[in-house]
């Protein structure tokens, strides 16, 4: 017998936004709102000292969006299936729709990687895109590539281990829109800021928030604090073009 379960209703939220971990129907869901393993590894790749060992926070980031996979999951709709085993039969579950898992370059990758590693056969999806900076401060996001498979009808999960501004997410989100409407759209991010949330849920009231964890500050720079600093340079050194 088949018997299929539908995750939670989604809602329109209006703001202050439910940030909270404890239903599948909230938009924002912070992943260290209990006590777990994840916050330690939070710990590790915040920790100044602790990023000088650039394997171990690529690591890192490659584990919160192995967890982020995890709870993510929760939400999707499985199919029931029995299995033989050697004693007799098992009702199990399977995955009948394989997500799109996109992510922004280069920053992203750690943490596709994690979310790869639990989604054994999902597609992938690529996005180039770069801070260009100008004198005064200010900067725009330049995007220059994207290569995606058809997202229409599909469960879209995009990583961005950093949500400061929005701004590049947002684009982003936008970029791929134009393959096709996915049923879902789910964003996987290691630290958010509260003003780029915002600045998501405003533009697509639609989307999924998984986040490792919530930072309330914004630099005009547009780093949030306390943050983690550069996750790009973090992960893969310092880069000579800004
Ligand atoms: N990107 C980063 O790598 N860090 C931030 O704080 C903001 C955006």
């Amino acid at each position: 017998m088949l018997n299929i379960r539908f995750p939670g209703q989604s809602f329109q939220p209006q703001p202050p936004y439910p940030y909270n971990s404890k239903t599948t129907c909230t938009m924002v869901t912070n992943l260290s709102d209990t006590h777990s393993l994840l916050r330690v590894w939070m710990r590790e790749i915040r920790d100044s000292e602790m990023q000088l060992d650039r394997a171990r926070f690529r690591r890192n980031m490659e584990r919160i969006g192995e967890i982020a996979a995890y709870e993510l999951s929760k939400t999707l709709r499985f199919d029931e299936v029995t299995v033989q085993t050697p004693m007799g039969e098992a009702l199990c579950d399977s995955l009948p729709q394989q997500p799109v898992i996109a992510t922004i370059l280069r920053a992203g990758i750690p943490l596709h990687q994690g979310l790869m590693n639990y989604f054994d056969h999902a597609d992938a999806a690529f996005i180039a895109a770069y801070r260009k900076h100008n004198r005064d401060g200010s900067f725009e996001i330049e995007q220059q590539y994207l290569t995606s498979p058809d997202l229409d009808g599909r469960i879209l999960i995009i990583a961005d281990p950093m949500l400061a501004t929005g701004a590049s997410l947002s684009l982003a989100i936008e970029g791929m829109q134009e393959n096709g409407k996915p049923e879902q759209i789910h964003i996987v991010t290691a630290i958010a800021c509260t003003e780029g949330i915002d600045y998501i849920l405003r533009r697509h009231p639609e989307v999924y928030i998984w986040t490792g964890d919530i930072d309330e500050e914004l630099t005009a720079r547009g780093y949030i604090v306390p943050g983690l600093g550069d996750a790009g340079d973090l992960s893969y050194g310092s880069k000579r073009q800004n």
